[in-house]
This record gives C-alpha cells, structure tokens and sequence, in this order.
C-alpha cells in the first residue's frame, strides 16, 4: 500500500486505479452510478449532476420520456455538460441483497455495457467510480473482483477504440480493497 495508482496494460490498453474524484476525470466519458429514474440523487451521482450542470438532467429526462426507466445493468450515454470528460454515461448497478440476486451478473453488465457504449461512440477513454459500493451496499471486495474482471475481459476480448480505463476511487478503503484485488488478480494469472 501507499501507493495512490496502481496500473496494468491489458492488449495495449492501460487499467488504472487512482483515488479521487470522478467528477474531475479528463477522461473522454465518466461513468455515473445512476438510479433507473435517471433524475440525479445522492453520492457520485449528485456529485456528477452538482458539477456537470442542469444540461445533463436535461438529457436524461428526454431519455426516460422517449424509454422508460433504465433497467439495472443497462447503460445510456449523454453530454458531460460543464465537465472537463464530453460525456456521462449512466449506468444503473444492482442493489446488494444478499448475493442471491444475480447481483455479481448485474454489476458485470453495468461495467460491460458502459465499456460497449464507450466503444460504439469510439471513445478511447473511460472513468468509473465503484458502482454500486456506496448506498446500494454491495460489498467492496466482491464488487472489486466484478468490475476489474470484466474491464479486463472486455479489454482482451473486444476489438475496440478504448484504450485507457480508469477506476477513480472516493475513498481510501474502496481505493485499498481495488488495488489489493488487482494485484491478486495479476498475480494468480502469473
Ligand atoms: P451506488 O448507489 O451505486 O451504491 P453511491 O454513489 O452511493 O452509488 O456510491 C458509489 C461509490 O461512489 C462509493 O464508493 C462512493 O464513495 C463513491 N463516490 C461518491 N462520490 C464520488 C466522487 N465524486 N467520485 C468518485 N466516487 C465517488
């Protein structure tokens, strides 16, 4: 530990896990952890609206009213407003209940098809924060494995214009718990 970034090259793309705050990201998109009712909330959500501005709500209003309400594990995409990334893609992860809910299915969805919306758009650069980890209760250890499993798989196994992922960790603990993860990870493929 100690360290505050901790990176991986995967098909000649870079994963990296940093702690801070998505909200600042450069990245071309960051990814919020949104609700189904696309309308702003707390945690990373109300930090992404607080800081990107009302043309964002704006948009994800006009995608409830065309589509309904996002189903866990989808994505939708819409401007970064006054955000240094151009877009936000919203993702909805599951909420944890126990573990029996095909909670580990959802939360792979969410990442993957934020990475396939990424991809379609031909974006080369993506921020996540740690979906579903903060009041969707969703234990930090297992949510870690989930979302850098499937980053990786993603990277590996797609052809694909994304060529840098980063996981942007709030806190010190989340941060500690993702590096750890990713350090087994890399080691147990050797
Ligand atoms: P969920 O409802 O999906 O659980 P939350 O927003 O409650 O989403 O929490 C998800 C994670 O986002 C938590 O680890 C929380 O600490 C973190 N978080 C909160 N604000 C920010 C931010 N500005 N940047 C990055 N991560 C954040």
């Amino acid at each position: 530990m100690g360290n505050n970034i901790v990176q991986i090259t995967v098909n000649q793309a870079k994963l990296s896990i940093v702690q801070g705050d998505i909200t600042r990201q450069a990245t071309d998109t960051i990814v919020n952890a949104a609700n189904s009712g696309l309308m702003g909330g707390g945690g990373v959500d109300g930090a992404i609206h607080r800081a990107g501005g009302p043309a964002i709500l704006e948009e994800c209003k006009q995608i409830v009213a065309r589509q309904g309400r996002l189903p866990t594990g989808q994505a939708v995409m819409t401007t970064g407003g006054n955000l240094k990334a151009k877009y936000v893609i919203h993702t909805v992860g599951p909420v944890w209940g126990g573990g029996g809910k095909d909670e580990a299915a959802l939360l792979a969805s969410a990442y993957r098809e934020s990475l396939k919306l990424a991809a379609a758009n031909k974006l080369a650069s993506v921020s996540f924060p740690s979906i579903s980890t903060g009041v969707y209760g969703y234990p930090v250890d297992q949510a870690a494995r989930v979302a850098l499993e499937t980053i990786i798989l993603f990277l590996r196994e797609s052809v694909t214009t994304v060529k840098e992922v980063v996981m942007v960790l709030f806190d010190s603990r989340t941060f500690d718990v993702y590096s750890e993860a990713l350090r087994e990870m890399v080691g147990e493929e050797g």
